[in-house]
Order: C-alpha cells, then sequence, then structure tokens
C-alpha cells in the first residue's frame, strides 16, 4: 500500500495534524510514531488527545511505559523505548483490542506485540523547525484516514 507524506514547519503544525486526525480515530485503532529523539512523536501524541478532546496535559510515558486518558475515546499513549532488548508483553492486546485508540511511540520494539493492522507514522527530521511525516496505512480504513488527512492539507 502506497506511503503518504506532509511536512510541518512547527511543532503547532504537527499538533494540528494531529488534532485532525483523532476524529477519523475509531475504537480499537492503533498508531505506530516512529522517528529519533526529539522528531516530534510526543508532540504528535499531544495533538491526537487535543483532538479526542482529552483535557488532561498529556506527558511522555517514557517512564510508566503506558498512560491512559478519558476522551470522547479512551487514549491510551505509550512510550515502549525502555523495552528495547526485551520481550516483556505488558498486555498490549487488552489495549490494541480495545476500546480506545492508541499511540505507541518506538512501536519497533515491540514488534511482535503489534496489531495486524495500524497507522504508521513515521516523522523525520528535515530542519530545526521542519518535520517530515511519513504515514504508511495497513489497510484500507487508515489509507482513507491518511489521504483525506494529508489531501487537505
Ligand atoms: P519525540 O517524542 O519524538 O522524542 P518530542 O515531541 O518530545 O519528540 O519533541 C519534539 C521537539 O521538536 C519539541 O521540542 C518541538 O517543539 C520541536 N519541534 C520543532 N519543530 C517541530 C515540528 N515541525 N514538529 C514537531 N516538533 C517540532
Ligand atoms: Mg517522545
Amino acid at each position: 500500500m502506497s506511503d503518504f507524506q506532509l511536512t510541518t514547519y512547527t511543532d503547532g503544525e504537527t499538533q494540528h495534524v494531529a488534532e485532525k486526525l483523532a476524529p477519523l480515530m475509531r475504537p480499537g485503532d492503533v498508531i505506530t510514531l516512529e522517528g529519533d529523539l526529539g522528531a516530534g512523536k510526543t508532540t504528535f501524541a499531544k495533538g491526537i488527545a487535543r483532538g479526542l478532546g482529552v483535557k488532561r496535559n498529556v506527558n511522555s510515558p517514557t517512564f510508566t511505559i503506558i498512560k491512559e486518558y478519558e476522551g470522547e475515546l479512551p487514549f491510551y499513549h505509550m512510550d515502549v523505548y525502555r523495552l528495547e532488548d526485551t520481550d516483556e508483553d505488558i498486555g498490549f492486546d487488552e489495549y490494541f483490542n480495545g476500546d480506545g485508540v492508541c499511540v505507541v511511540e518506538w512501536a519497533h520494539f515491540i514488534e511482535e506485540f503489534l496489531p495486524e493492522s495500524y497507522l504508521a507514522i513515521s516523522i523525520s527530521y528535515a530542519d530545526e523547525h521542519s518535520r517530515v511525516l511519513t504515514f504508511s496505512p495497513g489497510n484500507e480504513h487508515y489509507k482513507s484516514i491518511a489521504a483525506e488527512l494529508t489531501g487537505e492539507w
């Protein structure tokens, strides 16, 4: 399936893209976020939270691995960086097959636990304030979301 791309020029723009993506999500949807430290994964996750109507402040869950928030749908924000070199399963299935939206930073570290289909988003650093966002949809549902998002941007 083909990829979709867009470039953002400020962190606010990255959040805005994510905010527009949020209402297109369904219960049980999974988004993976890849990119170097400082690429903008947590920035993107904050935008999704805002778009889902999460009121609480969203911080990086690096030390807790998973943080749960209440929004129009439950929002599960994961940062699995610390699971590198382990094959620890912290009950991912229940989240991925649950009733909320899951966003997973550094998802390749838990590749074996990821669902069959998800929306993979890779953020790469172009310059200090510019980022290239690449959307790789795993099925038609995610493809239509990626197309809508990048088409109207
Ligand atoms: P990660 O979770 O990938 O480590 P963060 O979202 O925590 O990254 O940090 C991204 C940093 O880059 C923030 O300081 C943010 O302000 C900055 N930044 C600058 N330009 C952008 C942009 N276009 N999109 C996202 N973040 C940006
Ligand atoms: Mg982060």
